[in-house]
């Protein structure tokens, strides 16, 4: 069996631990004679799982008391519209800062059910950097204030979470969810698409306040209302059995074999640091943002060429390494390191990039 590293922007890697943990138990969970996907999600061996996941995640992100944990489908995608649904419903108004497509996608689905305002964008710079917020430009009413945390097509993140005051914080942390730890305080909501660093597509997880829950507007479907959810523990139907299983495998991966999330953004830091250092020093490869907001999971680059783009990504895909070609929007190589990306995966990149420039 040969393994390649996979650079895609999600679906992504998984550890190798937990596939060959989730493959031993395949065929028969802890004795149970059936596979996790089979089980009803009323068991109790399933109960076990959820709660056990629910319970892992809460001490993993140090989540507090009065935030409840939501296991959902949909895609973060259909949280563009859940929380406007859920929360635009006081003064109808929420602001958004526009970083990249996923927050464009986030700010215009909004608008379909409010005032979806727009206080900064990044747009003039092909979403190369944050721009500075300013406070006073932000609406003193508004239900929530949305930031997509991480853009994962554009590499840049936000170093420092905004002061929105009484206004609740929106968060869209799909691509760095579990990479480093969180103040979940400072956040109304967090919500997270699985597929990039949390399990297998088809689970959306929504880290919610309390005290958010339950002023959801009459025409929100009884499944996009979050109290539905929150009052039956994210089993009003049959939720994403595996994909949440397999989360948890993700879970207890990093908090018994990496040691929490602490360590989680050293051994991140220390991935990024290797190929930014590289892109620093390299004639012929850059990057594309500022460095002051580099991501630490998603890395586009660039040769100026698309020839030689191309024939980077092919011959670097004959080497097992996979999945480097960037979004249309920015062109280039993107390399999306997630937290299941090995430190050698980062290194045989470099490797591969120091031999390509050598022969080119
Ligand atoms: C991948 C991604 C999405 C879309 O997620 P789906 O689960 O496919 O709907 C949204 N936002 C961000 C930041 C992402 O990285």
């Amino acid at each position: 069996m040969s393994r390649v590293f996979n650079f895609s922007p999600g679906p992504s890697m998984l550890p190798e631990s937990v596939l060959a943990k989730a493959a031993g138990e395949m065929l028969d969970y802890e004795g149970s004679g059936q596979s996790v996907m089979e089980m009803s999600h009323r068991s109790k061996e399933y109960d076990a799982i959820i709660k056990g996941c629910e319970a892992l995640l809460r001490e993993v992100m140090e989540i507090p008391d009065d935030y409840k944990v939501l296991f959902v489908q949909g895609g973060a995608s259909s949280q563009f519209a859940m929380v406007p649904m859920n929360l635009m419903t006081g003064s109808g108004k929420a602001d958004f800062v526009i970083t990249g497509q996923w927050a464009k996608k986030a700010h215009q689905e909004a608008a379909r059910y409010g005032e979806a305002n727009i206080v900064a964008s990044s747009a003039d710079k092909t979403f190369s950097y944050i721009p500075k917020l300013d406070p006073a430009s932000f609406t003193k009413d508004a239900d929530y204030f949305h930031i997509c945390w991480n853009n994962t097509i554009y590499g840049t993140r936000f170093n420092e979470i905004p002061d929105t005051g009484n206004v609740p914080l929106v968060a869209d942390m799909s691509s760095c969810i579990l990479s480093e730890p969180v103040d979940v305080s400072k956040f109304g909501v967090i919500y997270a698409g699985a597929q990039k660093n949390m399990g297998p597509a088809g689970l959306t997880v929504v880290i919610i306040k309390e005290s958010l829950i339950g002023k959801a507007m009459d025409i929100t479907p009884t499944m996009f209302n979050y109290k539905t959810h929150a009052d039956e523990g994210s089993l009003y139907n049959t939720p994403p059995t595996y994909a949440i299983y397999i989360c948890k495998l993700v879970l207890e991966w990093i908090k018994n074999e990496i040691g929490g999330l602490q360590k989680m953004k050293e051994r991140n830091e220390k991935k990024a640091e290797i190929l930014y250092d590289f892109l620093d020093s390299s004639k012929m490869f850059k990057g594309t943002v500022e460095k002051e907001v580099r991501s630490i999971m998603n890395i586009p680059f660039v040769t100026g060429s698309d020839e030689l783009d191309k024939k980077f990504v092919a011959e670097a895909a004959a080497r097992g390494l996979i999945n480097l070609k960037g979004h249309r929007t920015v062109g280039g190589m993107r390399a999306s390191i997630y937290n299941a990306m090995p430190v050698e995966g980062v290194e045989a990149l470099v490797d591969f990039m120091k031999e390509f420039e050598a022969n080119n």
